[in-house]
């Protein structure tokens, strides 16, 4: 420090010093006093100023990110709309190297790799798988595509219900077990002969006559797999699907065969085409009908797949059904005569307890006009009527009891369909 520079602050502290006389003057120090405020007021703005700054800069950058994920999604979208569509195809065989044979849709069979995000494990052949459309790697496996269909349908792995199970219907068993069960067992015998057996089995008559059970009936004798599927039901349901549901489901009776396709309500598919005016429905019953058309004629007779369909309204079935190779064996399922009333309940009835009173005969004396489906409702209501009255053993009581309750059941529903009818 230079001598000066001693003296200077020497006579800064001296100035400290009251005893001795100020070097800065008291104008000076408040001038400085106020200056020193006002840069201490500047740097507190300033400072402020910095922190509005900084958290813009903050929300600037937070926005940018935003704006970052926005154009990576648009472009990825932008990138999907680019990519052609998956091709479909069908696996065919598998192998241990991670490779399979998969046909596509298309036709040809392509070698092909496994996504990792497949668990290879899982795959089987038959499965429906997506592929690359450049690379035909296998990169998702879909559902079965059976799955949707399957809703409309009732499959049933060989039902439980015998021959003995139905009463009254001997003539109507026999030709069924010729047209439907000998073809399944000894397609041999036809070929023998040399004649084809019948494609579609049509089975007609009122409601509750048995139709369904005795269809049920071969598929358990001939060990097939039921598949039921209402005509109303693949018209109206599945408004715009019918077509695609009927080659479905002899897909799929292919595929478990050997089957049998029950087509029940046929009516509701194949009644006759009017040369008036079509309306939409109109043209999605008939091209139900065609497809169920094409099926049949596309169909070996000597195959493991059987045929048969009912209905309750033969009348107005559609004539290009009926023709030959097509439904050309027709059962007709009258109502159960005296004699046929007495097996039907004597067989709803075999597992009851019945009181040695009890006639049968009167029972089904007293039964007339009424169907099966009626006998067997007889026979459950006089159990809960014995059961109402605390007893184990069903009296000739609890039957004329339950007799007149189906018999106003039936005039009740008839009253039903009646008014239904006022406001069509
Ligand atoms: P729909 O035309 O309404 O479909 P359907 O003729 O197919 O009627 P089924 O479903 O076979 O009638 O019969 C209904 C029930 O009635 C059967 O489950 C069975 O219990 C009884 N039934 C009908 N007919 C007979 C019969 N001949 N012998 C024994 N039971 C019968």
């Amino acid at each position: 420090m230079t001598e000066s520079g001693q003296d200077k602050n020497s006579d800064v502290i001296l100035s400290q010093d009251t005893s001795v006389d100020p070097i800065i003057s008291s104008e000076e120090l408040s001038l400085l006093r106020k200056t020193n405020i006002a840069l201490e007021s500047r740097n507190y703005e300033l400072r402020e100023n910095l922190r509005q700054l900084r958290l813009q800069y903050q929300a600037s950058e937070s926005e940018r990110e935003q704006y970052k994920r926005e154009i990576r999604k648009v472009k990825s979208e932008l990138e999907q709309y680019k990519t052609p569509p998956l091709v479909i195809g069908t696996i065919e065989s598998i192998y241990s190297s991670g490779k399979v044979v998969v046909r596509s849709t298309t036709g040809p069979q392509f070698l092909s790799k496994v996504s990792e995000h497949i668990n290879f494990d899982e795959i089987e052949v038959g499965n429906l798988c997506a592929l690359h459309p450049q690379s035909f790697v296998v990169v998702e496996i879909l559902p079965d595509k059976h799955d949707a269909a399957v809703t409309a349908m009732e499959v049933e792995e060989a039902p439980q219900i015998n021959y003995a199970d139905i009463g009254g219907l001997d003539h109507q068993i026999k030709l069924l077990r010729e047209s439907v069960e000998l073809p399944l067992k000894k397609p041999e015998l036809f070929e023998k002969v040399g004649i084809e057996p019948p494609k579609g089995v049509l089975l007609f008559g009122p409601p509750g006559t048995g139709k369904t059970l005795l269809a049920k009936a071969v598929a358990h004798e001939t060990n097939a797999r039921f598949i039921r599927v209402v005509g109303s039901e693949l018209v109206q349901k599945y408004i715009g699907e019918g077509a695609r549901l009927v080659r479905e489901l002899f897909a799929m009776a292919r595929e478990k065969a050997p089957s049998i396709i029950f087509i029940d309500e046929i009516d509701a598919v194949g009644s006759m085409r009017s040369a008036e005016a079509y309306s939409a429905g109109d043209h999605e019953v008939n091209r139900t009908l065609m497809q169920l058309l094409s099926e049949l004629d596309g169909f070996n007779t000597r195959g493991n797949v059987k045929i048969i369909a009912a209905t309750n309204r033969m009348d107005i079935l559609d004539k290009a059904l009926l023709r030959p190779g097509r439904f050309d064996r027709i059962v007709e399922f009258p109502l159960p005569g005296e004699n046929e009333r007495l097996t039907i309940l004597k067989i709803h009835t075999k597992k009851m307890h019945l009181y040695k009173s009890v006639s049968l005969e009167t029972v089904a004396h007293e039964t007339d006009g009424m169907n099966g489906s009626e006998l067997m409702a007889i026979s459950v209501e006089a159990g809960m009527n014995a059961i109402r009255h605390n007893r184990s053993k069903v009296s000739s009581e609890d039957f004329k009891e339950a007799v007149a309750s189906v018999k106003n059941g039936r005039g009740a529903a008839a009253a039903e369909i009646k008014d239904d009818n006022m406001f069509v």
